[in-house]
């Protein structure tokens, strides 16, 4: 009802701004900046909606409401809407939506539907509004860029624009939790189209574009060992913690910061008896890397290295876990960022170029075979991960409704 309610009062808000069925013009689009300075406080109301139910990657409840709400969102605004059961985990559905147009070029669209939050967040940190500020949990990553899906497609259908071939939007569950349950699924719905935009935050005060992300590989160390009396006898143990403690000073010159390439030992188990030689240690690393082959190197030495053991009798296993991969924006990458600028400038705005980010996001798994994508298209904020204190800034959400909408009108007229 509230929903019905906000599409009146957008269409009344559009049809007295005077928009009827066009294309984009290539200068600056006065119309569609009032249109979404108009806008500004039903993507408040739709933030506030989204914020108010809980939906950590774990809270399955959570999840299946906040998917039903965007399952009848993107259904109300014409899309064909199918769910898609997470590949692996909790079993949460990952929203699907097809808008159908006249023209040829095919988008999709992205935000996730997970925060990193548990459950009772929203007790401690409500939905609130404080100046500019919109605070709650996930409000930034990722519900910002959820309604800004959203009021994006509600602006096109206003303006009666239907050059695109087809949009498709995804709104998937696992997103905080490394995607393995969607990540195939991106790959996917990015393999059909020509362009993919995803909606993670932006942030605050210079809003910016990233040229690079890189992937994530967890590094597990087993060294066995042989336990043996500490005080009576411990030439007959072979001690596995030494053992471990050996290989991480041996594989001290992995990392290389030059290269983009992270290589930490972060975690390390062993031993429980203080007289006991240990027989048993577990140690853990986390590797970033910029480019594939560097996963290679690293764990043909880590292999290398671990069939040279100091200790006569013990073993070292390497297990390498693969996460999320690299995202490298790539040349139709570098023309969409140069795109998204160009809209930024219209409205005498620039916006910063970050070669890479150590963190990564779902533009590496639509990015996989070569799909220009374009990352951080949500609202600007900060505080992300933070327990009470994640916000929005509330006036850029009119720059980041147009940024949306322009671009894939600028997309859809084959202005690329
Ligand atoms: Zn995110």
């Amino acid at each position: 009802m509230k929903f019905i309610k906000q599409i009146l009062v957008l269409t009344i808000a559009v049809s007295v701004a005077g928009i009827c069925a066009r294309t984009f013009a290539q200068t600056k689009d006065e119309v569609l900046l009032a249109a979404a300075t108009a806008d500004q406080p039903n993507v408040l109301k739709t933030l506030e909606r989204l914020v108010n139910i809980e939906s950590g990657s774990s809270q399955l409840d959570g999840l299946n409401v906040l998917g039903s709400l965007l399952h009848n969102e993107l259904q109300s605004l014409g899309a064909q809407v199918s769910r898609v059961k997470s590949a692996v985990g909790t079993g949460s559905e990952n929203i699907v939506g097809k808008f159908t147009g006249k023209g040829k070029v095919k988008i999709l669209m992205m935000a996730h539907m997970d925060t990193v939050y548990g459950k009772g967040i929203l007790e401690k940190a409500p939905f609130k509004i404080d100046g500019d500020k919109a605070y709650g949990p996930g409000i930034a990553d990722a519900k910002g860029g959820i309604a800004v899906i959203l009021h994006t497609i509600k602006l096109l259908k206003a303006s009666g624009a239907q050059n695109y071939g087809s949009i498709s939007v995804l709104f998937n569950t696992d997103e905080e939790t490394g995607s393995n349950g969607s990540s195939a699924l991106i790959t996917a719905l990015a393999n059909e189209a020509d362009y993919v935009l995803s909606y993670e935050p932006n942030v605050v005060p210079n809003e910016l574009v990233v040229l690079a992300t890189s992937g994530a590989v967890a590094v597990n160390v087993t060294v066995t060992g042989k336990a043996a009396h500490a005080g009576a006898s411990p030439e007959l143990g072979v001690n596995a913690l030494t053992e471990a403690a050996d290989f991480i000073l041996r594989t001290q010159d992995i990392d290389d910061k030059a290269n983009n390439l992270r290589f930490n030992w972060t975690i390390a188990n062993s031993g429980g008896t203080r007289n006991v030689i240990p027989e048993k240690a577990e140690i853990l690393a986390d590797f970033r890397y910029a480019t594939p082959d560097q996963v290679d190197k690293v764990s043909a030495r880590l292999k290398e290295l671990a069939g040279k053991p100091k200790f006569a009798g013990s073993k070292i296993e390497v297990k390498t876990t693969i996460g999320r991969p690299a995202f490298v924006a790539g040349a139709g990458g570098e023309k969409l960022i140069a795109k998204a600028k160009a809209i930024y400038a219209e409205l005498g705005l620039t916006m910063l170029t970050l070669p890479r980010t150590g963190g990564g996001t779902d533009a590496a798994y639509a990015g996989l075979n070569g799909t220009p994508v374009l990352e951080g298209l949500g609202i600007p904020g900060a505080n992300y991960h933070s327990n009470s204190a994640e916000y929005v800034s509330i006036s850029s959400i009119p720059r980041r409704l147009y940024l949306s909408a322009r671009l894939i009108g600028e997309l859809s007229a084959g202005r690329f």
